[in-house]
């Protein structure tokens, strides 16, 4: 089985467009210690010929091209087979629409995140194309086969989270999930949950028999928009634990952990900062792109 993270950073990559923080701007000059970062997504194959997006991110088109083996093998295809959502954010699913040129794919996820999808005019496009997409829904906590000989299945779990801003409609469990993936010929696990809003209880128990946790980095402290002047809104009014409160729970946990989804204002982003020796010491480390984590 191999999985390649293709990007690590939260909604608006590293260094964001509209960001002139000590980080973007840092990066931009040389004066931080840090690498660019795509937004999050992985690649997963149990095979090495038939691959799984988890999350279509916005930058979803150089990440394909970032990847030998998920170039076409033929004038017109692809071997990505399909993507999987933990939930409807844009960061997340946005590149679905960068994927619309006609080739078959299925789209696996919560029904209510199919929901959110499908009720936005936009998914017409990817409806109408010559090889449309299958919506397949995911019932939480049951395990279904992601390919026809069963080598690799998901299960749902949900996760403490929210609805994406965009559906304004009354939260559900099915909102965010962790994705639970499992290979079946190397009994391999990995366990994919970019948003977690706080300690859960199943999670835990999926974390601590998993070998990879692809979890939340998003934000270092739960203030830490309002201290850098760029916004009122705290990590948990955004569904997302502090890593700096995490940390302590999540190093107890799975074998290798790696965190994802990391946004630009995160000090862990610099390579020599305190809270990056921190997460390092506890054996937690920071996702980047090109990661080769299976
Ligand atoms: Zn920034």
């Amino acid at each position: 089985v191999r999985l390649r993270l293709l990007g690590s950073a939260a909604g608006g990559g590293f260094p964001q467009w509209n960001c002139g923080c000590a980080n973007c701007a840092g990066l931009r000059n040389g004066a931080v210690a840090a690498r660019a970062r795509s937004q999050t997504s992985a690649a997963l194959s149990a095979d090495g010929e038939r691959w799984f997006l988890l999350h279509a991110s916005p930058d979803v088109r150089a990440q394909i091209e970032s990847l030998a083996p998920l170039a076409p093998r033929a004038p017109r295809g692809s071997p990505i087979a399909g993507v999987l959502l933990a939930n409807a954010d844009l960061d997340a699913c946005l590149g679905l629409l960068s994927l619309r040129e006609g080739t078959p794919l299925v789209v696996v996820a919560t029904r209510r995140v199919l929901a959110d999808l499908r009720a936005c005019s936009f998914a017409r496009a990817l409806e109408r194309s010559t090889g449309p997409v299958e919506w397949r829904a995911l019932e939480l906590g049951e395990s279904a086969p992601l390919d026809d000989e069963g080598h690799v299945r998901v299960t749902a779990l949900p996760v403490p989270g929210k609805p994406p801003f965009y559906a304004a409609r009354a939260a559900s469990p099915e909102d965010n999930v962790a994705l639970v993936l499992k290979e079946a010929r190397s009994a391999t696990s990995v366990v994919w949950a970019p948003t977690v809003a706080r300690r859960d209880a199943a999670l835990e128990r999926a974390l601590r028999e998993t070998d990879l946790a692809l979890f939340d980095g998003t934000l270092f402290r739960d203030d830490e928009l309002a201290r850098q002047g760029l916004g009122p809104r705290t990590a948990r009014q955004m569904a997302h634990w502090p890593v700096g409160e995490s940390l302590p729970w999540l190093a107890r946990l799975a074998r290798r952990r790696v965190l994802v989804h990391v946004n630009n204002s995160n000090p862990i982003l610099r390579e020599d900062s305190p809270e990056r020796r921190q997460v390092e010491q506890v054996g937690v480390e920071v996702g980047h792109d090109g990661m080769d984590l299976l």
